[in-house]
């Protein structure tokens, strides 16, 4: 009998790499491509960030940290969070973790099992589903529509738990569509959620600071009944242009922290010294590149938005948070991920079909800003040409 692995075999993929890497092999052969695939911000870390991580490493911070992180950057996550939300967490309930996703993966596997059902974003960011799948248990989209502005529906959200429901895992601002929901419906969610104790709820608030046009990201830390069945993730890698740093945080309850803090025992030890040290600059130190980055995505939001409404057939919503926007093209009749396939491989433009993000996904594209104004402007040009042709 072959060998077999069941639960690997259930782990998805995250497209937005094989995009990347399809849009590499083809420049490399010398083709012209604009890349408004990827989910990283465009810009180098700050410089003051690179040399906290120097001197980390040249003052001897070469060892093993303790598996839930420095206390020093445990306690920035503490200051920064009071700045951002006006609520003051313990050092003790944060965790440094290698990046977003293993929280995630931590929160994901803690909850899910076979017979338990997690709810998730539909369109999201696709590890939602993969990890669900991955545990065995069973994945309920919620459904994030456009003409709800790709808020999260708190009536649809609560229709959907079930005695089974173990989990809810909510993004704002969101990964694909930019959208950003407002503090009412965040207010309807968590007093309905009181009829649900025994449900835990996974706040991914890693576009925390990513807002626009005076929006405001509403911290599910800022209910304090849903304190000890909530855990908040949140990382570098966006707001400081580090997701190669693999550098990330969690706020976990104190029923899990220990738990959480035993995985990263048994999985990572810790994340390295320098990325930690890096991340106590990034915190405390001038904000002023942060303020730099989100102007130029405020600049290449508005002409994503303006350019793509002026195609024929394809609507663009105004993304209120995060650096993508997503496109409704489903009047132009082709399929999304075809149509991202044609653009890449035909017109040398890499970007995401609607369906990599969730079943929910058919008839829209996500395009990333993480690219200059003017080959924004040229991939928007190049899309329009292809589709007039195709017509
Ligand atoms: N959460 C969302 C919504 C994301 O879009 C991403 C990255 O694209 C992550 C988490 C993962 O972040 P990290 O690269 O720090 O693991």
């Amino acid at each position: 009998m072959p060998i077999t692995v069941a639960a690997y075999d259930r782990i998805g993929e995250e497209n937005a790499f094989a995009v990347l890497a399809r849009a590499t092999q083809l420049a490399a052969e010398g083709r012209d491509i604009i890349n408004l695939g990827i989910g990283q911000p465009d810009f180098k870390t700050p410089e003051h960030i690179v040399e906290a991580a120097v001197k980390a490493l040249r003052d001897g911070h070469h060892g093993y940290t303790p598996a839930n992180g420095i206390l020093p950057a445990r306690e920035a996550v503490v200051r920064r969070t009071l700045t951002t939300t006006g609520i003051e967490v313990s050092p003790d309930n944060v965790m440094i973790m290698p990046g977003g996703k293993p929280t995630m993966y931590a929160a994901i596997t803690m909850f899910g099992e076979p017979g338990a059902e997690i709810l998730y974003p539909d369109p999201g960011f696709p590890i939602y589903r993969s990890m669900i799948e991955f545990t065995g248990a069973t994945p309920v989209p919620v459904p994030i529509r456009e003409e709800n502005g790709f808020a999260f529906s708190a009536e649809e959200t609560l229709s959907l738990i079930t005695p089974k429901t173990r989990l809810i895992i909510l993004n704002s601002p969101a990964n694909p569509t930019g959208g950003v929901t407002p503090k009412a419906e965040i207010d309807a969610l968590v007093a309905g959620l009181a009829r649900y104790p025994d449900v835990a709820i996974l706040s991914d608030e890693i576009y925390d600071v990513m807002t626009y046009d005076g929006e405001t990201h509403t911290s599910l830390l800022q209910y304090p009944e849903l304190r000890d069945r909530l855990i908040v993730l949140n990382g570098w890698s966006k707001t400081w242009a580090m997701t190669g740093w693999r550098l990330g945080w969690s706020i976990w309850p104190d029923l899990l922290i220990d738990k959480v803090r035993k995985l990263a025992v048994n999985c990572w030890s810790c994340v390295n010294a320098p990325s930690q040290f890096a991340g106590i600059a990034a915190i405390d130190g001038p904000q002023d590149a942060v303020a730099r980055m989100m102007e130029a995505f405020d600049r290449r939001r508005h002409i994503v938005v303006e350019r793509m409404n002026a195609l024929p057939n394809v609507s663009c919503a105004t993304p209120k948070g995060a650096f993508y926007a997503y496109p409704n093209i489903s009047a132009t009749g082709w399929k999304a991920k075809k149509l991202a396939s044609a653009l890449l491989e035909e017109a040398g433009v890499a970007l995401i079909g609607g369906p990599d993000f969730g079943v929910l996904g058919e008839g829209y594209i996500r395009l990333s800003f993480a690219n200059s104004a003017e080959n924004i402007e040229r991939a928007i040009e190049r899309i329009g040409e292809f589709l007039a042709q195709r017509d």
